[in-house]
């Protein structure tokens, strides 16, 4: 027998307060759900139809004001004033990743099926940890996790799960690496039990000198230290040099330390660049090492029918990252962790008593926790599951090619600007370059780039990266809009020029002085 809620009798005990109960996501508010859901998909609705610049250029300062005002433990009891309050705070300030001239990280513009699947998780709010909190969930997670590694080609003994980003997904490379390294050693039972390995102080992770900085994090995470992250020089295209990683690993021979795990990366994040993927597989095949392919950037060309073959050796990883926040055209976060055999993923299990007991796992029952470095973790597969449902890789792939081809373009257009210096042509979607006058020394150069970045954002006309290379200040754009055309890249290159003569007119007196 059942009972609607609404005829319940009254609670025994104490009441929380009705307002309290009003928030309560439940039958009984279903339609408040739903009159309220609609002003807030309203306001954003009306705020991205008026979104005229990626940035209004606030600076912190400017913004620190607004949040001194308000006070956390006085309550505004509903939903309009709140929503009021949060446009002034946040809205009205944010930065807009839509927007054709944000051309800084590596954020992208997001699909359509990927907002409504936000839609859909955060009121069921499924915890994919185990089978008994997800149900339907799980195999969904598990179908994208399959049909990922078939992209990749890493075979039928492939598994992984979903995490957080590109950062969770290398930590997780390295601490497989790290605990496949210490299973096999004779008398040391597994860091599992034991922690770190004797003589753990020699163990090291080569990754190319423009790899990822979350290698450093982890190796630190992992008890080894930015120590044990040993780099690799690039050729002239940013890519590892093949030839010097060989004499890496003989180095490492030569002088006891022991290379736990090579990080090819596929789609460095500044250049864009990939690692020669083939022959590094082939290195670390002859020397028994861990093949990690960090492919956070890159993973989107996995969609791609023109640019596919980039990726070409990626399939020998041992494990691999791919985030889909970035080359998907997903909400942040999205992202997956893939290993090559699923007995590696050994390594992250634990199995407690109240949640993945040893024997649901004999069983059969698909808990993902088993997977996992985290517990509670959100529905993010729902994102890419209904991107797939409706939409399918073929579109995802054709928005990453007109990036890839944009980049070409602006780097043509770039290249013809004599006052312009890019560093190479886009191997993928960034472009790295400065504006660099006549008559300058490096110093000044650098000075006069972080201008010229500073008063494009306080100007709002557009927002655009910076970087070093070689000890220099460089500028970058990161293209992921397939709605950023030529025309915006020209533009926003106009206003660095006019900022950049503004600079020098500026500094003309106190060099003029100077000399
Ligand atoms: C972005 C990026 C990462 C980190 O990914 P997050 O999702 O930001 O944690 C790792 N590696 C590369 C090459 C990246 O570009």
């Amino acid at each position: 027998m059942t009972t609607r809620l609404e005829e319940r009798g009254p609670n025994i005990g104490t009441e929380p307060a009705p307002l309290a109960m009003d928030q309560l996501f439940n039958a009984r508010h279903a339609e408040a759900y739903w009159q309220q859901a609609t002003r807030c998909i309203d306001l954003v609705r009306r705020k991205v139809a008026h979104v005229e610049r990626p940035f209004t250029g606030a600076r912190p300062e400017d913004l620190e004001g607004l949040f001194a005002a308000i006070d956390l433990d006085a309550p505004l009891g509903e939903l309009r004033p709140a929503l009021e309050e949060l446009e002034r705070v946040y809205l009205d300030d944010a930065v807009y990743f839509h927007h054709p001239r944000y051309v800084a990280h590596l954020n992208c513009p997001i699909v359509l099926p990927g907002i409504l699947a936000e839609a859909i998780l955060s009121p069921i709010n499924s915890s994919l940890d185990t089978f008994d909190q997800s149900a339907g969930g799980t195999f969904i997670e598990q179908s994208l996790i399959d049909w990922t590694a078939s992209r990749i080609g890493l075979g039928e003994d492939a598994d992984g799960v979903f995490t957080s980003g590109g950062t969770q997904s290398n930590l997780m490379a390295l601490m497989i690496a790290r605990d496949h390294y210490g299973a096999k050693l004779a008398g040391h039972g597994g860091n599992k039990q034991q922690g770190l390995p004797p003589g753990h102080q020699r163990l090291r992770i080569l990754g190319s000198e423009v790899s990822h900085f979350s290698l450093q994090k982890s190796a630190a995470i992992l008890g080894l230290g930015y120590q044990a992250v040993m780099p690799v020089a690039c050729d002239d295209q940013y890519r590892m040099d093949p030839a010097a990683l060989k004499a890496r690993l003989e180095e490492c021979l030569a002088m006891g330390l022991i290379p736990l795990a090579v990080v090819a990366t596929a789609g460095t994040t500044d250049f864009g660049s990939i690692d020669p993927l083939e022959e590094i597989a082939a290195l670390c095949r002859e020397h028994g090492i861990w093949l990690h392919v960090d492919a956070a950037y890159g993973g989107g060309l996995l969609c791609s029918h023109r640019y596919r073959h980039r990726l070409a050796g990626i399939e020998y990883a041992d494990s691999v990252t791919v985030d889909y926040h970035k080359t998907f055209f997903q909400p942040v976060s999205c992202s997956a962790f893939l290993v090559r055999r699923r007995s590696d993923l050994r390594h992250v299990t634990y199995h407690a008593d109240y949640l993945n007991p040893l024997c649901q796992a004999e069983a059969g029952t698909p808990d993902q926790v088993n997977k996992s470095l985290q517990t509670t973790r959100r529905f993010d597969a729902l994102k890419l599951w209904l991107t797939l449902r409706i939409m399918g890789a073929d579109a995802l792939g054709e928005m990453f090619e007109r990036v890839i081809d944009l980049a070409g373009e602006a780097h043509a257009a770039l290249a013809r600007q004599p006052e312009v210096e890019v560093l190479l042509a886009p191997p993928m979607s960034t472009l790295v370059f400065r504006y660099r006058p006549a008559g300058l020394t490096d110093a000044e150069l650098d000075e006069l780039n972080a201008h010229v970045r500073t008063a494009l954002s306080r100007n709002s006309e557009a927002v655009i990266a910076a970087t070093r290379v070689a000890g220099k200040r460089y500028l970058k754009f990161t293209l992921l809009n397939p709605d950023t055309r030529l025309e915006d890249l020209t533009a926003i290159v106009e206003r660095i020029v006019h900022h950049g003569r503004d600079w020098c007119e500026a500094q003309a007196p106190t060099r003029a002085a100077a000399s």
